[in-house]
């Protein structure tokens, strides 16, 4: 009697942390519903789907930082607070010439609190102790894909816009997909864990030695040329966007120029640039491109961008 008194309050408390925890992922789950839109290129209709792979929260001045460099990176080390969780958005594209993937999201392996043990001390102390995750199984993109009744074999092309793993980590699902990944990007990667990496990842390297407006570098990914990849460094050295240009105007997934459309428009910046005056110099291109288009701007964390997308709300940054 003695011996299962003594579990009791054991049990009590697995049981209320199971509940707890399957209360957290359903919340999040629905924090982030799946939003699909339809848009026309040309007259031709085009689906855009934008998925949420779980959620991620970050030291508060990791998001926002007040001074920039090293001293940005101390403070947020030394921050305290968490962020509210923030969505981690995957862009799927159902284009007339085939079905893009833009970014691979996250994974639920990234719960498992081993998972940055093999990038090394540094990677695994950094990563779990400046990030939280919270991801289903049911939330990665190969579901997401099966959802929306898109097998894998019908995807084009994968496009990833930088390296790091809440963007990659989805990769395990396009074994036989190309990866189009900027040669830029790949040859001078910033903050990205190699390890995590499938061990199959050879993507299709890809220079960006054209130009679309304001963007010096850029690669047509259609032969209709309205789906384009764009360099927007600062976040790392060759960090991109992706550009559809639709008749009723441009969505721009904008990965993580910044965190919230808002820090665009009132030029407050992220505590981990690669460089500071890359990412200065992204915010102003951006700004002077919105003047001449209309922007749907989508960065990957921005939990308001969904609604944007639903209300065709463009960017306005005055
Ligand atoms: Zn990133």
């Amino acid at each position: 009697m003695c011996f299962q008194l003594t579990y009791v309050p054991t049990v009590v408390q697995t049981i209320f942390r199971t509940l707890f925890l399957m209360r957290s992922f359903l919340q999040i789950a629905s924090m982030f519903p799946s939003q699909t839109i339809e848009l026309r290129i040309k007259e031709q209709p085009v689906k855009i789907h934008l998925v949420s792979t779980g959620a991620v929260s970050v030291k508060t001045k990791f998001r926002e930082a007040t001074r920039t460099g090293l001293l940005a990176m101390l403070d947020f080390i030394l921050d305290k607070k968490f962020t509210e969780w923030m969505p981690i958005w995957v862009l799927i594209i159902e284009h007339p010439e085939g079905v893009f993937v833009i970014d691979t999201g996250e994974n639920a392996d990234v719960n498992d609190p081993g998972y940055f043990k093999s990038s090394g001390r540094f990677a695994n102390w950094f990563d779990t102790t400046q990030f939280k995750f919270i991801v289903e199984r049911s939330e990665e993109i190969g579901p997401h894909l099966d959802q929306l009744n898109i097998p894998i074999e019908k995807v084009k092309a994968v496009v990833l816009t930088h390296l790091h793993l809440d963007h990659i980590d989805g990769l395990k699902y396009f074994p036989s997909t190309p990866i189009i990944v900027n040669r830029k990007e790949w040859e001078r990667p910033f903050g990205d864990l190699p390890k995590l990496y499938p061990s199959w990842f050879k993507p299709t390297l890809v220079d960006l030695d054209e130009r679309c407006d304001v963007f010096e570098h850029a690669h047509y990914l259609t032969a209709t040329k309205d789906l384009v990849l764009i360099e927007t460094p600062g976040h790392t050295y060759h960090h991109c966007s992706v550009l559809l240009k639709a008749d009723e105007c441009v969505v721009f997934f904008a990965a993580d120029i910044c965190y919230t459309q808002n820090q665009i428009i009132e030029e407050r910046y992220s505590g981990t640039n690669a460089r500071h005056k890359l990412a200065k110099d992204t915010y102003n291109k951006v700004k002077r491109f919105s003047k001449s288009q209309k922007l749907l701007f989508i960065p990957s964390h921005d939990a308001a961008a969904s609604a944007r997308l639903r209300d065709l709300e463009t960017l306005h940054s005055g």
